[in-house]
């Protein structure tokens, strides 16, 4: 393997001052060491000392890894391997993954682990025309660690997705987006202050991430978010449905209805959850989003 694949340019600094975690790692972040059997039947990493364990996450050989899971029709085409990755920079009041949240919490799992078992699937991924999706959390919180998972599954012909906020999109090296097929792009609302209202960082960094992808000619899916009273004001969604028809290569754009079933994952944690009172938007509210988004020739699901 050559250097450090998926690596942005020495010096990047993501926005809003989140330093970039490939040079160095801050040690914090770092998942602990743990010496278990494995998680849902991927072995983690272990047995190597705290010092090697560090530069062995630094060059993006072993990340943490939250969970995987196989799915269907959704996280992109066909049958597909999703894996969680640890640790986000936003904090999304709707939040359906909190327990993703801190790369520390994660398991240290290797890229070779987790290759043997995107290969295990190959046969899966070609009946169905599906493939690799890396989620999280946020997977451009480890560019090294996903620019390895990416370029390996690449040279089994394996199609590639990740699902990103953008926040972070200046940790993708060009090579990294080579790598990929597609990009969830999750825009969670069009204005800035209700952007930052709803994940406490600054839509800028996405808006920014989205024009290079299409730029570049690389496929997005546009998600979006409808919570009641949060991200569904008329003229926040116009202006997200404005930004994403100036995109060229939006294949479609997802509006995702609310709902509360990562709530119980918020108490058991401790979190304070500001949406306990948010009920799912109404089957004509969606509609009417949607229809934002249609009226400017998007295809919209
Ligand atoms: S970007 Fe995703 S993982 Fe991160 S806080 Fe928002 S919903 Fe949760």
């Amino acid at each position: 393997m050559t250097a450090i694949l998926g690596a942005p340019a020495t010096g990047v600094v993501a926005p809003d001052g989140i330093n970039g975690f490939y040079e160095p790692v801050p040690e914090d972040n770092v998942p602990r060491l743990r010496r278990s059997a494995g998680t849902a039947g991927i072995e983690v990493a272990g047995e190597m000392s705290h010092a090697e364990h560090l530069a062995a996450v630094r060059a993006g050989e072993i990340g943490s890894m939250h969970s995987w899971e196989l799915v269907t029709a959704v996280d992109g085409p066909g049958t597909r391997l999703t894996v969680f990755l640890a640790g986000c920079p936003l904090r999304c009041l709707y939040c359906h993954n909190p327990d993703t949240l801190k790369m520390k919490d994660g398991e240290p799992v290797a890229v070779d682990t987790l290759l043997t078992r995107v290969r295990r699937y190959l046969p899966v991924f070609r009946a169905t025309g599906g493939g690799l999706t890396v989620s999280g959390g946020e997977p451009l919180m480890q560019p090294a660690f996903l620019g390895r998972l990416l370029r390996g599954a690449r040279e089994m012909g394996v199609h590639t997705t990740i699902d990103t906020s953008g926040f972070l999109g200046t940790h993708a090296s060009e090579a990294l987006l080579d790598d990929l097929d597609l990009v969830l792009l999750d825009v969670k609302s069009g204005l800035p202050e209700t952007y930052r209202r709803t994940t406490g960082r600054d839509l800028q960094p996405t808006l920014d991430f989205s024009r290079r992808l299409s730029d570049r000619g690389t496929a997005m899916w546009i998600r979006f978010v409808l919570v009641p009273g949060l991200t569904d004001a008329y003229d926040n969604v116009e202006a997200v449905a404005d930004h994403v028809a100036t995109l060229a290569t939006v294949q479609r754009v997802e509006v995702l209805p609310f709902h509360q079933m990562g709530r119980d994952k918020w108490d058991r944690l401790g979190m304070t959850y500001e949406l306990g009172d948010t009920a799912a938007p109404e089957p004509e509210l969606v509609e009417r989003v949607r229809g934002q988004f249609r009226e400017r020739g998007l295809t919209v699901y």
